[in-house]
């Protein structure tokens, strides 16, 4: 898989009208695609046990996305394979009265991964720059500011040791309009309806801008996004799970070694110790 296509170069100009949210990239229907997302499900399993095992780096993974984008299913889907302990994921929703009392980055930093662990962000602090921004919760000047602070931040944290990833979940409107469609139409899914959705959905172009500002502008060296076609949800899943496989195997982890010779542990077990 060619994921780097869809990896967005610093300061890159970005019109999301240039990328189509059904793009497959080649792949012709979901049957290899889901052949493959097999196969890369069970090599996440084997790199993120490896990884908590040798409880050295930590990795962050930022999902955004309009609403309906599939952030919730990228997470049952990508990660089914993974053992919750070492993964964890972190709900971004709006401010309690606590967390606006502080700066916007401290609920996140607070959430960011340890050692050996994974973290899946569901909403981020990009919500700083888009939710904010939409709806004027904060004056221009001061979310304007933001994205040298996130660059900042996430700098902060890859010098530190984490290996950061951020997805940008990429819909067409008319596929939000389906899957809300269906979320209405279908029992199971009413709890995940949220009248308020529709208010959001017609600030989609607002949203946009602020999509194609964010990707400008915080698209780094050191932490970049990709934008992940998202229509087809296979296809969203197969590129996110490679992009995933892939940075973990260029890490060449190891089985910590024991620091002494174990037998003579064995041999007193046997002997009935
Ligand atoms: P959901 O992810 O569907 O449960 O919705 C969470 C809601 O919280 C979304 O509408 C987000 O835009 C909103 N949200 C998340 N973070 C912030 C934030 N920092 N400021 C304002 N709204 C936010
Ligand atoms: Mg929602």
């Amino acid at each position: 898989m060619d994921f780097d296509h869809y990896r967005v170069r610093p300061k890159q100009k970005i019109d999301l009208k240039n990328w189509e949210p059904d793009d497959t990239r080649g792949w012709k229907g979901s049957e290899k695609a889901t052949a493959e997302l097999a196969e890369l499900t069970a090599k996440l399993e084997e790199l993120q046990e490896l990884l908590y095992c040798e409880g050295k780096r930590r990795v962050l993974v930022v999902l955004q996305g309009m609403d309906t984008s599939g952030k919730d299913g990228v997470i049952r889907k990508v990660f089914e394979g993974v053992n919750p302990q070492g993964v964890r994921v972190a709900s971004f929703k709006v401010p309690t009265p606590i967390e606006l009392s502080h700066d916007y980055l401290w609920r996140i930093h607070s959430q960011t991964p340890g050692k050996g662990e994974m973290v899946i962000f569901n909403r981020s602090h990009y919500e700083d720059v888009l939710a904010v921004r939409v709806h004027n919760l904060v004056p221009d000047g001061v979310w304007k500011k933001r994205y040298d602070q996130i660059n900042a931040f996430e700098r902060l944290l890859v010098e530190e040791g984490t290996t950061v990833l951020k997805f940008f979940l990429h819909i067409s409107r008319d596929e939000q309009k389906e899957r809300l469609l269906e979320r209405i139409e279908t029992p199971e899914k009413h709890w995940k309806f949220n009248p308020g959705d529709l208010e959001e959905r017609k600030l989609w172009p607002q949203y946009t801008e602020a999509y194609e500002d964010l990707l400008n502008k915080t698209s780094t060296d050191w932490a970049p996004w990709y934008i992940v076609p998202a229509d087809k949800k296979w296809f969203r899943n197969l590129l996110i799970s490679s992009v995933l496989v892939d940075t973990l195997k260029s890490f060449d982890m190891q089985y910590p070694e024991a620091g002494e010779d174990l037998s003579p542990y064995a041999a007193r077990l046997r002997a009935g110790e």
